[in-house]
């Protein structure tokens, strides 16, 4: 398979506090690095053509022109790969960009698990680990009937209770059949699905993840689901580093992934 990273922010994403992070200054650095494919994704919402379910200042402020915007830093020729896709949202049942605009990318990233976004993805209410699973079960599921997501960003990872003791008991309630029927959907929907390099923290073998994120990704690739490599950074320095820590070269060994499991536009 290629190198590839198809989960790149710039400082297009109002998260990134990079202002370095440009395309240029990515491509310097991915040619250093040995890369041939990188995939930028700023979040992003269709805020024109799609309402969004409640008031969100931050994305309200990125929008589909804004994450376009970034064509203009692409070089004709700089010898890599570039693709443009975005990082959406799938917030209260409704996913964040119009068939006319997902139209006009390489590709649509969606994350389903953006849970520390309260009263968008997640409801107050759902705060227990068996409530938080069944939630990323249910949007996991609702999110790859829809054919909108070619890649589901970073699966099953609870951002703001992906940490030690909540990771273990939200993974609890995420047993191998319930994720069996999950994955097998995706496979049906053709809904490609993300290894982020970042949700591990520098270290793929730790065992907190054997029965929890490598689990669950091991199930996706069972299931017959495509997979992307990405290292959702958000500065040129996290990039550096997730790639001269070899974790593209880890998370393959790791799980096998072979051209096999590879969604095309890794190949
Ligand atoms: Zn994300
Ligand atoms: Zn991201």
């Amino acid at each position: 398979m290629k190198f590839h990273d198809l989960h790149i922010h710039t400082h297009l994403s109002l998260c990134s506090e990079d202002p370095g992070a440009t395309v240029a200054n990515y491509l310097c650095r991915a040619r250093e690095l040995g890369l041939e494919v990188l995939g930028f994704t700023d979040h992003m919402w269709d805020v024109a053509n799609v309402p969004l379910p409640s008031p969100n200042p931050w994305y309200r402020q990125q929008d589909f022109a804004r994450a376009m915007s970034i064509r203009r830093e692409i070089p004709r020729d700089s010898g890599i790969k570039v693709l443009v896709g975005v990082e959406t949202e799938f917030a209260q049942g409704v996913v964040g960009i119009s068939p006319q605009a997902a139209s006009e990318l390489d590709f649509v990233l969606v994350p389903h698990s953006h849970i520390h976004m309260l009263d968008f993805v997640r409801e107050r209410s759902v705060v227990s680990p068996r409530d938080v699973a069944a939630h990323m079960l249910k949007t996991f599921e609702d999110l790859v009937s829809r054919d909108i997501a070619t890649i589901v960003a970073h699966p099953f990872f609870p951002l703001s209770m992906h940490t030690g003791e909540n990771l273990v008991q939200i993974y609890r309630y995420l047993p191998d059949g319930a994720l069996e029927h999950a994955f097998g959907l995706a496979q049906e929907h053709r809904a490609a699905v993300e290894v982020n390099l970042s949700i591990f923290e520098g270290n793929i073998q730790a065992p907190l993840y054997q029965d929890t994120y490598l689990r669950m990704l091991s199930i996706a690739k069972r299931m017959g689901c495509k997979f992307s490599i990405g290292s959702d950074s958000h500065s040129i320095q996290a990039f550096d580093e997730t790639y001269r820590a070899g974790m593209f070269e880890d998370a393959v060994a790791i799980l096998g992934l072979t051209d096999d499991n590879m969604v095309q536009l890794a190949l």
